[in-house]
């Protein structure tokens, strides 16, 4: 076999556009069953493979371990053996299963979590337009008994998102005032925010944006209102840097989600596109062959991904996120800083380290914002500055981000710091380290005397 033509066919083999027959143990191509099941490096198939042709050399034992199956972890797999049995593997790791099969109603998910009073209240007397839905995959990650879980926490509804307290506001962050086209936030001076859709596949419950996502309106994404969104950057040369958000543009179909990228790179004064996500996170089978080629055509690309908890990092979100690192697309981390989800110290190590190791540069952590119904999930200021305390000295700086509050209002992104600097004097500053030890540093002088 002509060495072109083998490389080819192994590609092929494991081309994720060629779904494997669910029922017999080998699938297309020869590669066994349990491959498609799980993290199997192809490093461990190539041996047969070299041994049934010398002529090959030992590069081509290498197919990219991007092209593999996506894995399924454990805990996940049982939950699709017990609650969707009839449904195949290679359903399950296909994002338009996912997004078909998303969990929207109360009855749905009573067959699979023991709901509590509080939280069926909540689903049943739900009448605001922010909806509740969680894809399988996601769902698989809660605790079935416990509602106290942070994953269950921050997805599934209760009854205190009814109840608004004093500073809430539908748009805290006055995104709307500052819209000069509907859909397009343009608040500081070079960069926008273009909301290209208001659809999720999983509706965290303290969305800066809940007054919009999920229920249709002026942010549907529509090409009439992406084209008036274009026509205003294509407009204004200040622009050079575009944030496409939502709702979550990786839920936008490959083509649509391509139109939008070729168009922006287009413009000649945009110099960097980034996306806001939280798709490789709660549906990471959207991450596929087929979408990291094609963004990896729109380079300067950047991802941030929307992540809250360490239990999100399964290997299936592992998977995801080296697809996109090895697309060349870098990967920031934004977490929202939630009680009793994520505000202790400990989490936040967890998490933030667990990140770095899957190439996710934590970026920002920020104060949760005062829309309707969430004053359960907000913590007072201070517990973020101790998390960051907790932080700073004790790992590496890349794992630390910066914590924010978005100023109610429209004021921007504001930076908090733990005050380490205990004074400062016409000398210099008197410092104190992440121990708690105080130095002094001297601002410079005039030099007074030759060395
Ligand atoms: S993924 Fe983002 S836009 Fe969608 S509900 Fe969650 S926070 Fe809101």
């Amino acid at each position: 076999m002509k060495k072109k033509q083998l490389f080819s066919e192994l590609a092929e083999q494991s081309a994720e556009e060629a779904e494997p027959p669910a029922s017999s143990g080998r699938v297309a191509g020869g590669l066994p069953q349990h491959f498609f099941e799980q993290n199997v490096s192809l490093d461990s198939l190539a041996a047969p493979i070299q041994k049934n042709t010398n002529r090959i050399r030992p590069k081509l034992r290498f197919v990219p371990p991007q092209t593999a199956k996506f894995p399924i972890n454990p805990k996940t797999n049982a939950f699709r053996k017990k609650f969707f049995s009839s449904v195949s593997f290679a359903e399950w790791s296909d994002w338009h299963w996912q997004l078909r099969n998303r969990i929207q109603t109360a009855s749905a998910l009573s067959r699979i979590i023991r709901l509590t009073d509080d939280e069926l209240d909540a689903l049943t007397l739900h009448k605001a337009p922010f909806p509740f839905a969680i894809t399988p995959y996601y769902l698989s990650l809660l605790d079935p008994v416990s509602a106290v879980q942070p994953l269950r926490r921050a997805v599934v509804p209760v009854f205190a998102e009814m109840r608004r307290s004093a500073g809430e506001a539908d748009d805290p962050l006055a995104e709307d005032r500052d819209s000069p086209v509907p859909g397009l936030v343009h608040r500081y001076p070079d960069r926008v925010l273009f909301l290209t859709t208001d659809f999720c596949s999983t509706y965290c419950r303290y969305c800066t944006r809940s007054r919009m996502v999920g229920h249709g309106g002026d942010c549907r994404s529509s090409y009439d209102r992406w084209n008036q969104a274009l026509n205003y950057i294509e407009a204004t040369p200040a622009v050079r840097d575009v944030l496409l958000s939502g709702g979550d543009p990786l839920t936008l179909p490959n083509d649509r989600l391509e139109w939008l990228l070729a168009r922006l790179s287009r413009i000649p004064h945009v110099e960097i596109i980034r996306i806001g996500s939280k798709v490789p996170v709660v549906m990471p089978q959207r991450i596929t062959l087929a979408l990291t080629r094609m963004l990896k055509r729109y380079h300067p690309l950047w991802l941030s991904i929307h992540f809250t908890h360490p239990d999100e990092l399964t290997a299936e979100v592992h998977h995801a996120c080296t697809r996109l690192a090895d697309a060349g697309i870098p990967l920031g981390s934004q977490t929202v800083l939630l009680a009793g989800v994520n505000d202790d110290v400990d989490t936040m190590r967890r998490l933030f380290q667990g990140l770095l190791k899957i190439r996710v540069r934590p970026y920002y952590l920020y104060q949760c914002d005062p829309i309707p119904g969430s004053s359960h999930f907000r913590t007072p200021v201070v517990k973020g500055l101790e998390i960051i305390r907790g932080l700073r000295g004790f790992t590496s700086g890349y794992a630390i981000p910066s914590y924010v509050i978005d100023a109610p209002g429209g004021g921007g992104k504001i930076p908090l710091l733990p005050e380490y600097v205990v004074e400062h004097n016409s000398d210099g500053l008197i410092l104190k380290n992440y121990e708690g030890k105080l130095y002094q540093y001297l601002e410079p002088t005039e030099p007074a005397a030759l060395l």
